[in-house]
């Protein structure tokens, strides 16, 4: 059966079960482990070999708060040899008619600016109207931008919006979501805690995708943000989440937390162990990305492109494909390090990994993960236990295997390099790094008619 085609019928099966809005994503990535890790490392049952995209799913542009025009976003991720790029402006989508005034009272946009605008696209791309103080520029839409950028299996536009939510309790929760693929909008649903914006929010998405009959992926955006307004314990209290942001590029998300909040990869690593060890649910998938705003000579602190992003292993450059992929675990998050191979064999009991090395640049390899016996009192606690997100096993070099003892809760790679980042991110990830998913938790987790 096609891989999509399998999928719907995964999901028909499970929306049809009790309980079905609660676990549904949890059903999900139960029925794929069922469905074996021959599909995992082959990249679905297309026939064809599956290879490794590059492409990011965080960013924005002048459709809400980025300072330059989309098209010239996509050109820049394009131009540097991203193979899909999703633009994911706040709650909105790139689609109607929008025209920006350049003298805007926030944020003028500057004559240079427009300049190189007409200079790439050209006098038949660009749409200006009026004059003088009035004078405005018409904003792509996601059709026109796809029809002119997209190149097949080269360069994939996929459509996308950044939930940009809020709690209605106090202290009040920033709650960003990122909805990849998505065909409508999606209206931020609001809620009282962060654990219900979260929830309704992933449901809502979820719903689209049943409406619209694609695979679409949400994730969690930088969770300390706010100053820390999605905690572990959140991440673990909606099963129906599956992806969080574990490395948000911008130097404003408290990448390392603070004396009494666990750093974001910290937070990754309890969030899953709870969810393992409390819900028994599958852990969350982790994603790198840019948040990218500013594109004109800004600081590093500013949220700059060209920091995160993600390797996604799938058979063709199709959007549906990539989110099945990113939907299977087969994706690793990324601030510059390549990899060849992620390949976690069940059967054997081992998690291999091998990076695609620069020149000049060594690698470690670490293999992180939690005992099965981890034990904790409170939140706070955990995050301060060893044995949580503990070290396994560590290697110099560019690859290594891990072979499963039976006693973890999972085991994910964690591959450093001693090369700086291209562009460094002020109090946060400063040299090239790759993070692989989660793997070895599927006996952990309940299927459905156990539930
Ligand atoms: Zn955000
Ligand atoms: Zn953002």
């Amino acid at each position: 059966m096609p891989a999509l085609e399998r999928w719907f019928c995964w999901r028909r099966r499970f929306e049809s079960g009790a309980a079905a809005g609660l676990y549904r994503g949890v059903f999900l990535g139960v029925v794929l482990l069922l469905a074996g890790p021959a599909a995992l490392l082959q990249g679905g049952e297309s026939g064809q070999e599956a290879q490794w995209f590059k492409g990011t799913t965080h960013s924005h542009s002048l459709w809400s708060d980025g300072d330059e025009f989309p098209d010239m976003v996509v050109d820049w991720f394009k131009s540097r040899g991203y193979q899909f790029f999703c633009l994911t402006d706040h709650n909105v989508l790139m689609q109607g008619d929008r025209w920006v005034r350049l003298a805007r009272q926030r944020r003028p946009i500057p004559e240079s600016v427009l300049e190189a605008y007409l200079a790439r696209f050209g006098d038949d791309w660009v749409e200006i109207r009026g004059e003088g103080a009035k004078r405005e520029v018409r904003l792509k839409t996601f059709e026109e931008i796809r029809s002119r950028m997209d190149e097949p299996g080269k360069f994939l536009l996929i459509q996308g919006e950044e939930i940009t939510d809020r709690t209605s309790g106090r202290p009040v929760r920033h709650v960003h979501l990122n909805g990849l693929n998505l065909a409508k909008f999606v209206r931020p649903r609001g809620g009282a805690t962060a654990v219900r914006c979260i929830r309704d929010n992933v449901l809502a998405v979820e719903q689209q995708a049943k409406e619209v009959g694609r695979p679409m992926v949400v994730h969690v955006n930088h969770p300390n943000y706010g100053p820390f307004s999605v905690s572990a314990r959140d991440l673990a209290e909606v099963p129906e989440a599956r992806f969080v942001e574990m490395c948000n590029c911008y130097s404003n998300v408290h990448h390392w937390g603070d004396q009494d909040h666990p750093g974001v990869e910290r937070m990754w690593d309890i969030a899953n162990t709870l969810r393992l060890i409390e819900k028994k649910v599958p852990p969350l998938y982790g994603v790198a990305s840019d948040d990218s705003h500013s594109y004109h000579d800004a600081p590093a602190t500013r949220p700059l492109p060209g920091r995160g992003w993600i390797g996604v292993r799938a058979a063709r450059l199709e959007a549906d494909a990539l989110m099945e992929a990113m939907i299977r675990g087969d994706f690793y998050a990324s601030t510059g390090v390549e990899l060849a191979a992620v390949d976690y064999d069940p059967a054997k009991g081992t998690l291999h990994v091998e990076v695609a090395p620069k020149p000049e640049t060594r690698y470690t390899i670490e293999f992180v993960g939690t005992p099965a016996d981890a034990q904790w009192t409170d939140d706070k606690a955990l995050a301060t236990l060893a044995g949580v997100g503990k070290v396994l096993a560590s290697h110099s070099g560019t690859s290594a295997t891990y072979r499963f003892s039976g006693k973890e809760l999972y085991v994910r790679a964690v591959i450093r390099s001693d090369r700086e980042m291209e562009r460094p991110i002020p109090n946060g990830v400063q040299t090239e790094t790759a993070w692989t998913q989660p793997v070895g938790w599927e006996t952990r987790v309940l299927k459905n008619e156990e539930r």
